[in-house]
Order: structure tokens, then sequence, then C-alpha cells
């Protein structure tokens, strides 16, 4: 039987957010590190360009019955480029499709542009932001939250793992680490690039700050060839290490694999994968035993597909945490809570607790734990507070 649609799609639209903050991303700027003409920094650490303010984009979807569904992507660098795929190509063939088939219009949208080659980057962050918008409106309309939708919620809560230890010196970020595990945390993460005493010095400084019996992982920025990787992750492993991410470069999966098969700690990696097939050869190669997807890039339709594929090849799923309103991270929630391996997600503090504030809903991150929502669709609306930060 052929039903009627839930909804139809009446108008999409993007609006880019840009939010000050007092301590940039990454920590205090380092010597020969500035804010440019454009509000940006390139940090030396891992060579890449953050902006200097919390930018994302959000997505509102509105169907003929007036109720709105919301999504959110990567609105880091050039967040122009992301809201003009939405109006110009996205948007408008999405007018009067039924967000009951977000995952078809998804592979429809897909699809589009694929012989100008663009099934990756700004392409794929647009079409995850209204993705991510067409399964709020879908479960908003029938009155279910997105794990539902998904096949069921296995996980209320959800481990979190304290991302970053943004302080200038190594004593200082051993002394936050300590203050986190007090809070109830049990999973820290330090960032390699802004290990300025050596990485080797600074996991064995915070091992012996926070004692045993607490996760500790390090994050190293795609900065090393793999005879140096695993070097330098066996020299880490002493110290009992919980996982090491994105040793190697994006394009060298044969490094990675490498890498993954010489030490005795999972690998991590995927926060700038997007699709299936961008993570389909990483799991044939067996380049990590842990994926990090990125909500923000992959939207609902291809985390749910990448999470399957984990699944398969008997894979932990840790999600991404990156810079947004607190949306994609909703979204990131409720998909994750649908997953079986699921040690912990990624919880970056300096965005999520501010990003309480500008999102409605029973969101929250406390004593070492994520409470997903429980509203319907994502289960969190953007707060009235978020437009009073929207750029033209
Ligand atoms: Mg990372």
């Amino acid at each position: 039987m052929r039903r009627g649609p839930l909804d139809a799609i009446r108008s999409v639209e993007a609006f880019v957010v840009s939010i000050p903050r007092d301590v940039p991303y990454l920590g205090p700027l380092r010597p020969g590190e500035g804010v440019n003409a454009r509000g940006y920094i390139v940090r030396k650490g891992n060579r890449t360009i953050y902006p200097s303010r919390d930018m994302s984009v959000l997505v509102k979807v509105t169907g003929e019955s007036g109720m709105v569904g919301w999504g959110e992507t990567y609105g880091i660098v050039a967040p122009r480029a992301v809201t003009e795929i939405i109006d110009d190509v996205l948007g408008p063939v999405v007018l009067g499709r039924d967000p009951a088939d977000a995952a078809t219009i998804h592979e429809d949208l897909y699809d589009l542009m694929r012989v100008r080659g663009f099934w990756g980057g700004y392409y794929v962050d647009a079409l995850a932001g209204v993705d991510i918008a067409l399964w709020d409106l879908y479960g908003k309309r029938a009155g279910l939250p997105l794990s539902a939708l998904l096949g069921g919620r296995r996980h209320e809560t959800i481990p979190a793992y304290v991302s970053g230890l943004p302080k200038a010196t190594l004593q200082e970020r051993c002394d936050l680490a300590v203050e986190w595990t007090r809070k109830g945390f049990r999973g820290i993460k330090f960032a390699a690039a802004m290990s300025d005493d050596g990485v080797a010095r600074e996991m064995a400084a915070l091992r012996e700050a926070v004692g045993p019996g607490i996760d500790l992982m390090v994050d190293l920025h795609w900065k090393y060839g793999a005879a140096g990787a695993i070097r330098l992750i066996r020299r880490l492993e002493a110290h009992d290490l919980y996982f090491a991410e994105a040793p190697c470069a994006p394009e060298d999966l044969e490094g990675q694999a490498r890498v993954a098969a010489a030490i005795g700690t999972p690998l991590a990696l995927g926060e700038e994968l997007r699709t299936v097939f961008e993570y389909r050869p990483r799991f044939e190669a067996h380049a990590m035993s842990i994926i990090q997807p990125e909500m923000g890039h992959t939207g609902v339709t291809e985390f749910h597909r990448i999470g399957a594929m984990a699944h398969a090849f008997h894979v932990d799923t840790i999600p991404h945490a990156t810079i947004g309103c607190g949306i994609f991270m909703a979204a990131s929630l409720q998909a994750a809570s649908t997953l079986q391996r699921l040690p912990y997600h990624e919880y970056q503090h300096s965005i999520f607790d501010r990003n309480l504030a500008l999102a409605r809903g029973d969101m929250a991150c406390a004593q070492g734990f994520y409470t997903v929502p429980t509203g319907a669709g994502i289960g969190v609306e953007p707060a009235d507070s978020v437009f009073d930060h929207v750029v033209r």
C-alpha cells in the first residue's frame, strides 16, 4: 500500500553562525601564530587552519505542516561554501520530498554531482546538514527519537572522554587532567601537536598525574610517517596508552595499516572521512580498530551505515565531536546510542558546555557520561539566542 507523505518539504534554509570564544581552539596562541584578516589561525603543530571564533552552519527544513527539522554541518572554515551548495543545489531539489524518505533523499542528493567528481568535501558536508534536518523532521512527525528510527536505543548514557587539555604548560595540562578525573571522567586525550616538551614526556607526566585506571589517549594529528609513528607509539605504550589517533596522513592508507599491525594499542581514525566509500578501504586494510565518525561530516544516513560496517568488521566506534552549536552533537549521540560497540564518545568541553545554553533539550554531560536526548527527532532545538550569532 502506498501511503501519503508524512509531510512535504516546503523550504530549506541555511545559516552561518559565528560565536566568540575566549581561548582559541587547541589552546592559547603559540609563538609565530596569529589571527589573520579573515579571523583564522594556522596552527604550527598540526599545520591546520582554525577559526578564532566558533563557526558552524545550521540547516532548517520546514514541512507543509509548519513543523521544522534542524540540521547542522561544518562551518569551521569558509562556511559560505556550504551554504551556497545548500541554497543553490540541494535545497531546491528537496522541496516537495517526504522527510520519511530521508535515506533515499540522501542517495539522490549524493548522486547529483558525482560525474563532476564531488563525492566528498564541502559537498558531502552540505548534504550532511540537510540529511540531519530531514531525519529530525521525520522523527518529530513520527513522535519518535532518531535512535528509534535507526533501529532502537541501546544506551541512555554514553561514556565521555575529555578531548584536549588546552593549557600553555605541561604542569597546567597535568593539573587540568587531574581536575577532570575528580569530576568523574575516566578517559582523557592529549594533542601531540601541543606537547612542547615532547610527546613521550607528556604521556609519562600525565600518567604520573592521573595514576592507573584512567584511559589516556593521544591525537597524533596525521603528522608521522609509519616508522616514526610505530617507534613513538611503542614508547607511549610503556605508560598504558588506550588508543593512538591518526598517526599518518589520511592519504597514506598503507602507512596507517602498517602502524595498526605493528603496535599493541588500538589505532583510531576517521574524523575526516564522510561516507562508507571512504571508510571501506580502511576496513578492508585493517587500518584501525576504532573508527571516529563525525556527524557534522557524515550526516545521519552515512553515520548509521558506517556504524553497521564497523559492526561487521568487529571495530569499535568512538564518535568525533567538533566545533558546532550542539545540533549535530545531539544527532551524533542519538545515532551512537544505537551502536553495540561504543566504548566512548568524544567530549569537547569548551564547546559542548557552552552549547547547552544554545540548545533546548535534555542533552547533558556530567560525571563522565553523556545523557542522550529523549525528545522526538534529534531531541534538541536551537535556542533563540543562537540567532543572535547568525552572520550574513
Ligand atoms: Mg582528532
